[in-house]
């Protein structure tokens, strides 16, 4: 079994709502390897539910962002760099679309709900990279977390499966700029996970339970299986991976129909 000591390293993990959330998951990951975690969350209504996940870990560095203000996000870094001193991780862990965008058809998303959901949901990997520059080196790792109505039709996700698809984009382009400084910039493709932004979604329990039946595993992945993932992409076990689509599925992104 390879053990991964990530002691002497340092993360930002960007959207963690409560225990389900997927940022979570990779954030207990990394803890577990001995990395020094700190945290980031839109509002302070949130501050409450990191304090106490990260009870047993004090001394991490918990400040409020919203990833689309460029002077919280200016904030943020510059802390991280006074404590930290640099990073060696950055998980974004974001997205967010307006309800109504999600539920009508796509056709009559309006200008508003496209830009919103765009920004939110991919723009602020581009800015949190561009902030991060100065503080990742030879060897640090980013990731985000997409979703495979990026490349295929499904059905409610709309405008959202157009933002995967400039995440997924903005991932390549972002890995071929940093890769100079050695730098890696990945997206890791989840399937379907029990969560709050995917509780937003219609219909996604009906998603969820027809993504287990075609999966070649038979089941949905869980949120661990991201947070591994995620920690061998953090890690230097994927020192040669950059600008990749990810998937952690179960397998069902493979499958065009089942015959049963
Ligand atoms: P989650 O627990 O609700 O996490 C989403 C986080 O994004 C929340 O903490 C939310 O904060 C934060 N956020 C939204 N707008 C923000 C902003 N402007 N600035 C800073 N933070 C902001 O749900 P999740 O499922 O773990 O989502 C994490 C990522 O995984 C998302 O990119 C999602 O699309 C992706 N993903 C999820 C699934 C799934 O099935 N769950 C599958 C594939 C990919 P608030 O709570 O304050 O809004």
């Amino acid at each position: 079994m390879i053990e991964l000591d990530l002691s002497g390293k340092t993360a930002l993990v960007m959207g963690v709502a409560n225990a389900r959330s997927l940022g979570w998951a990779i954030a207990e990951q990394l803890l577990a390897a001995g990395a020094k975690v700190a945290f980031s969350y839109q509002g302070e209504r949130l501050k409450p539910e990191l304090e106490k996940l990260t009870k047993d870990y004090p001394g991490t560095l918990l400040q409020q962002a919203d990833a689309t203000n460029e002077d919280e996000l200016t904030a943020l870094f510059a802390r991280v760099k006074d404590e930290f001193g640099g990073l060696d991780a950055l998980v974004h862990s974001i997205g967010y679309a307006p309800r109504e965008a999600m539920d009508g058809r796509f056709l009559d998303t309006t200008a508003a709900d496209w830009n919103t959901t765009l920004s939110v949901s991919a723009y602020t990997l581009v800015s949190l990279c561009r902030h991060a520059e100065p503080l990742l080196r030879e060897g640090s790792s980013v990731i985000s977390l997409t979703y495979y109505a990026s490349q295929k039709v499904v059905p409610k996700y709309n405008v959202m499966g157009v933002a995967k698809a400039a995440l997924e984009a903005a991932t390549r382009y972002l890995a071929a700029e940093l890769g100079a400084a050695g730098v890696r910039v990945n997206t890791i493709s989840a399937g379907p996970m029990r969560t709050i932004a995917a509780r937003s979604i219609p219909g996604f329990s009906t998603m969820y339970d027809k993504a287990a039946q075609v999966a070649p595993l038979g089941r949905n992945a869980t949120s661990q299986e991201v947070g591994k993932l995620a920690l061998f992409l953090l890690s230097d076990l994927a020192s040669g991976i950059t600008g990749q689509v990810v998937y952690v599925d179960a397998g069902s992104s493979v499958m065009a129909m089942k015959m049963d």
